[in-house]
């Protein structure tokens, strides 16, 4: 096997996958007179923020999907977000709505995030969606582990059985992770920095899924020879090789143990924006199937 085998290429996938998207959202379009919609509601002027939002309506555009922005001060009150949400929960064209994170101090995000309808919550953050998921019946599932899980059916088909450990428990990949693989009948361990024995814990796992936000912070002795490692850090630093991104993962140490791994950049992250128009066209279906009946 070739160091380029071990390689889990989630750029191209991402690329083959956004193609699938575009063809069934023509398809929504030729059906229902419209293409299916995402509004993305940006509060403030985050300078991350404001890249991350260009970066989604581009891939809406290429995947055939109508975006809709909304660009609010970042004085914007709690009561106006609601009132624009609720306006986009009754609108017929969209049937997407994406708040973008984080919302600026003073806003309780988990109100506003709630605000949005379960069948619209293409970010799958609302409780009723988190419910479904953990009841083994998922709708709309949080982007970027459903891209991980995409990326780990690729690799290795049925997951029944095999050993998951997930380092990070955040609500937006860490516990629905460990959901999505324990859908996936994956024997599922999830650790986190009140953890003991981290690295034995890793070491014993067969899919080993690290979301953490530490550079290079998972290396070659945390890995089970063989294993896939599925690295979903990104983090910007300043190193004797200037100024770079890098996972979690020390990829270089890594590489020589694991049976598989995503790269940094090239592996999760195109993923994660790409399930969002997936996600996107999964709801347009779902309402418009639930008018028709
Ligand atoms: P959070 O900060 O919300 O969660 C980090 C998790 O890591 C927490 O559960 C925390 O544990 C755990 N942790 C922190 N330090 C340690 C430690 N020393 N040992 C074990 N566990 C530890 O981060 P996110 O989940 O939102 O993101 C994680 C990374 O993924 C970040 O680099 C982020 O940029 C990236 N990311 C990438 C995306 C993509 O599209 N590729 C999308 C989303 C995130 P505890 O709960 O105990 O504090």
């Amino acid at each position: 096997m070739t160091k380029s085998d071990l390689i889990i290429d989630g750029k191209s996938f991402a690329a083959r996958l956004l193609e699938t998207v575009s063809v069934e959202a023509f398809e929504f379009r030729d059906q229902h007179g419209h293409a299916p919609g995402l509004a993305v509601i940006l509060v403030g002027q985050d300078a991350a923020s404001q890249v991350y939002v260009s970066t989604k309506m581009k891939k809406a555009e290429a995947a055939g999907i109508k975006s809709y922005p909304y660009f609010l001060e970042s004085t914007s009150s709690e009561e106006e977000i609601l009132s624009l949400i609720c306006k986009l929960n009754s609108d017929p064209l969209v049937h997407g709505i994406l708040v973008q994170l984080p919302l600026p101090p003073e806003i309780d995000e988990r109100l506003i995030t709630t605000a949005i309808d379960p069948a619209k919550d293409v970010d799958g953050f609302h409780p009723v969606n988190v419910g479904m998921l953990s009841q083994g019946h998922p709708k709309l599932v949080p982007c970027t582990p459903l891209g991980c899980l995409l990326l780990l059916k690729d690799r290795l088909g049925d997951l029944a059985g095999k050993k998951a450990v997930i380092v990070g428990r955040s609500n937006i990949v860490g516990k629905p992770m460990a959901s999505l693989l324990l859908n996936e009948n994956c024997t599922v361990t999830i650790v986190h920095s009140r953890s003991r024995n981290l690295r034995y814990e890793c070491s014993k796992a067969d899919i080993l899924v690290v979301a953490v936000g530490r550079p290079r912070f998972i290396s070659s002795n945390y890995i089970k020879p063989g294993a896939v490692v599925i690295d979903v850090g990104i983090n910007r630093i300043d190193d004797d090789s200037g100024k770079q991104l890098v996972g979690d993962v020390d990829y270089a140490s890594a590489l020589s143990v694991a049976g598989a791994i995503t790269p940094v950049p090239g592996g999760v992250g195109p993923m994660t924006v790409v399930c969002l128009m997936k996600n996107t066209l999964i709801a347009a279906k779902s309402l418009a199937a639930a008018i028709d009946n």
